[in-house]
Order: structure tokens, then C-alpha cells, then sequence
């Protein structure tokens, strides 16, 4: 399988070089040439299959030789090692708990899945890579966790000081080992500028192998379509299959979605659920695409004004407006919206949804609303715990905290406090 670039103008690149890069050298996103179809057999007997070999079966098209088969085996098995329940809401709702991993949110096994092939690519390397991430929460947490211990492979995480929460906080700057924190006396852009600046600085590259485990990375990407299969497995009614709700941000998760049905996943019709971060949004609405500045809300991993994903949805429909139209519709939520429905769905029902999740529960339901005889699932992308000093003041109760929790507040925080300077950052990468 060969990746090209979303901008046509770089060379075309294997699995491996796509890993490496992350990004395409002319700032385009990786996009596979052609999406496998999946057996309708297998498909029909998909409940035959265990999650390891599902998992296997979808992305061994997308890798090719470039990793054997033994070795694939092992890494698609550590990236999926928890569980994936699709539980009851109510009549005609589900919730996809994505959940379960050790940092409790999606973002696991992109990370997970990332790490481990890095990790095999540069097995040979006589030079260590060292991965640079900028965080504003969520991803940081992922990828250290996913990076932890991993042969060959330094990270360094830049995030805001006082920024991000404290349980994300801990997830980042606990671990140890390979993994560094650098606390940045700024706000996310500047770290995120920081980054930047650093891949873009050719001296420094010529001493180190830097790369980057953003979300654009196809080895972060591709493997989160893992979850619709196993939620498809749990579908009882395989009749009638479901509309998917995926509170969105960067559209990558969705997108997994849109191409694991291209590849002949049975899906009803999918639904991004979006805050008023909403320009797919207006976009289905009006067929205009216009990116603004991105607005803080109670859902914050899901505020990105020009999600760098929506080029990757565009290609997978031909830029064909209608045609995506018809598989994909979308909704957006105010904060004062999303406190009414955590609260709402917490007393109605009984569970207790994340603010992302809320959003997802209520872009389902609105769609469900115009469509009665359809049943569906939305996907919670984060435990509840994550964000409990929004949750609790909405339903006015404490949050149950998991072990894992509990565990991370015994640590003690290691990081390296850093103006948000770029001189100090490179001073650090070279030390
Ligand atoms: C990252 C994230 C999202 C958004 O996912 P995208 O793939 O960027 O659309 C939603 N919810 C949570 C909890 C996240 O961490």
C-alpha cells in the first residue's frame, strides 16, 4: 500500500516513511491509494472472529510486508488489551466506552498502536528518535503512556503550565524513563509554536531524529477504526445496523469511521457531533468551508476551528458534496446544552457521561428524533473522571474515582519548568 499526499505535490510514501514523517513534506496529509474491501463473509460472520484477529485482518492491508506478520500479531494485541463495551443507554441508544484504556480516553490506541510500530521502525537505528509533542491535555497523557518504555525512542512533551487539568497533568509528567515533561510558562500555541520551530530548525535535525505523534499520523489514524468493528460485533440487531454519533474535533476519529464503512463496515449513517467549534457544521448546512478562530468549551479537546482532518473526509468522498451529505450529517451543542444533557441523561438514565460524550449522546438523539425506526450508538471518547471539576458542580455529586486514579495521585510529578522560549528548548534537546 502506497499513501499520497492530500496536496499532490510530494512523492508518494510506504507505511514506514508515512510513520516517520508524520506529515507529508508538502505540509499535506497522508491518504492510502486505494481502501481495502473487506470479504462480505467475513463481515457476515464477523462474530466468529476474536478482536485480535479483526483487528488484524483490517490493517495488515495498510502495512504490507513492512512489518511481519509474527511482529503485527504482538502489536495490534498490546494496542487493543481492554475493553470495548457497547452498553445500554436507553431503548435505541448505546454508548461505545472507549474508555477502558490506561488513560482513559480514545486516544489510547491511536497512541498505542503509533508507539509500537515507531518503536519497530527504528529497532536498527543507530540513532535514538525522539518524539516532540505539543498538548493541550488529552494527547499528551496518550502518548506518553503508549511511548513508555519503548526501546529507541526518547518523547518530550511540551504543555501550559496550569493549563491542563491535574489528572491530565499527572498522566504526562509521572512515568519516567523515556519520557520527559517540559512545563511551559505559556499557553498551548506556544508550545505548539515551539514544536515547530523545532522541526523547522535544520541544525538541530541534523543532531537529532525528531519526529511527531500528532493526530494526522496515519499510524495513529488507521487503527481507530479497530473500535467500529468491535462495536459492530456487539450490535444485535445486524438487520438494521446503526447511526454513529462521534463528537468531533479534528475529525480523525470520525474519519477512521467513514473508512472502515468504505471497507464494508454495515453503518446506518454517521453524525458529527461538534461544540459550537462548528465549521463542518455550517459546512454541511451551507456547502461552505470557512476555518475560524476556536472557541473555548466544557468539551475542550473538541475545539479546533479547522479541523486538520476535513481534507482526508473530503478525499474519501471525491470532494463529492452530496455524496458525503448523504452518509454524514452533523449537529452542534452550546455548553449551557451540554450541562442539560449530562445532567438529564445522569438522572433520566441513570449514566454518567463526559462532556464530549454528552455531545454525542445529543447529536444522536436529535437525529433519532427525525428518524424513529433507526436505533444507534454514540461514542464516549473519555472516561468522566477526566473532567470531573466540570461534571460534579452539573450533577452535584461526587465522581467515583477509578484505581487507575487513585494510583496517578499517589505519584509525584516530575517535570522541567521552561520559559516559552525556543532557544530553551533546543538548549534542552541537546543537552
Ligand atoms: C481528541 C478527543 C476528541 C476529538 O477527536 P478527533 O479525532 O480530534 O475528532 C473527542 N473527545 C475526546 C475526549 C478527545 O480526547
Amino acid at each position: 500500500m502506497l499513501y499520497f499526499s492530500t496536496n499532490n505535490n510530494a512523492p508518494k510514501a510506504d507505511f514506514k516513511e508515512a510513520t516517520i514523517k508524520g506529515q507529508a513534506p508538502d505540509k499535506g496529509l497522508y491518504f492510502p491509494e486505494t481502501v481495502p474491501v473487506l470479504d462480505k463473509s467475513f463481515i457476515d460472520n464477523i462474530n466468529k472472529y476474536s478482536k485480535e484477529e479483526i483487528a488484524f485482518k483490517v490493517i495488515q492491508p495498510y502495512i504490507g510486508d513492512l512489518i511481519p506478520k509474527a511482529e503485527l500479531e504482538r502489536i495490534v494485541a498490546e494496542t487493543i488489551n481492554f475493553d470495548f463495551p457497547l452498553v445500554k443507554v436507553e431503548e435505541n441508544i448505546f454508548s461505545l466506552e472507549l474508555f477502558h484504556g490506561p488513560t482513559l480516553a480514545f486516544k489510547d490506541v491511536g497512541a498505542r498502536f503509533m508507539s509500537r510500530c515507531l518503536g519497530y521502525f527504528v529497532k536498527d537505528n543507530n540513532k535514538k528518535v525522539t518524539v516532540l509533542v505539543a498538548t493541550s491535555g488529552d494527547t499528551g497523557g496518550a502518548v506518553a503512556n503508549g511511548f513508555y518504555d519503548v526501546d529507541g525512542v526518547d518523547v518530550v512533551i511540551l504543555y501550559p503550565s496550569g493549563k491542563v487539568s491535574s489528572v491530565q497533568e499527572l498522566q504526562l509528567t509521572t512515568l519516567g524513563k523515556n519520557i520527559k515533561a517540559l512545563e511551559i510558562d505559556g499557553t498551548f500555541d506556544d508550545c505548539q509554536q515551539m514544536v515547530k520551530q523545532a522541526f523547522a530548525d535544520g541544525d538541530l535535525n541534523k543532531q537529532l531524529f525528531l519526529t511527531s505523534a500528532n493526530s494526522i499520523n496515519v499510524a495513529r489514524w488507521l487503527p481507530q477504526q479497530f473500535y467500529y468493528f468491535f462495536a459492530y460485533t456487539q450490535w444485535a440487531d445486524k438487520n438494521n445496523p446503526p447511526v454513529i454519533s462521534v463528537p468531533s474535533g479534528n475529525f480523525g476519529n470520525i474519519c477512521a469511521g467513514l473508512l472502515a464503512h468504505r471497507s464494508g463496515l454495515p453503518v446506518s449513517h454517521f453524525i458529527a457531533a461538534c461544540n459550537v467549534n462548528n465549521v463542518v457544521t455550517e459546512y454541511l448546512e451551507t456547502g461552505n468551508y470557512s476555518p475560524k478562530k476556536s472557541v473555548a468549551t466544557l468539551s475542550n479537546a473538541m475545539d479546533v476551528g479547522n479541523p486538520s482532518n476535513f481534507v482526508r473526509i473530503l478525499e474519501l468522498f471525491d470532494k463529492e458534496f452530496q455524496s458525503l451529505k448523504n452518509v454524514m450529517s452533523s449537529y452542534s451543542f452550546s455548553d449551557e446544552e451540554t450541562k442539560n444533557i449530562l445532567k438529564e441523561v445522569y438522572l433520566k438514565d441513570n449514566y454518567l457521561l463526559d462532556p464530549h460524550g454528552a455531545v454525542g449522546y445529543g447529536a444522536l438523539k436529535k437525529y433519532l428524533q427525525q428518524y424513529p425506526h433507526l436505533k444507534g450508538m454514540f461514542l464516549e471518547t473519555a472516561h468522566p473522571v477526566k473532567f470531573y471539576d466540570v461534571v460534579e458542580p452539573i450533577i452535584n455529586e461526587k465522581v467515583p474515582m477509578p484505581s487507575v486514579i487513585n494510583d496517578l495521585f499517589k505519584l509525584t510529578k516530575k517535570s522541567v519548568k521552561t520559559k516559552a522560549k525556543y532557544e530553551e528548548l533546543k538548549e534542552y534537546l541537546l543537552a
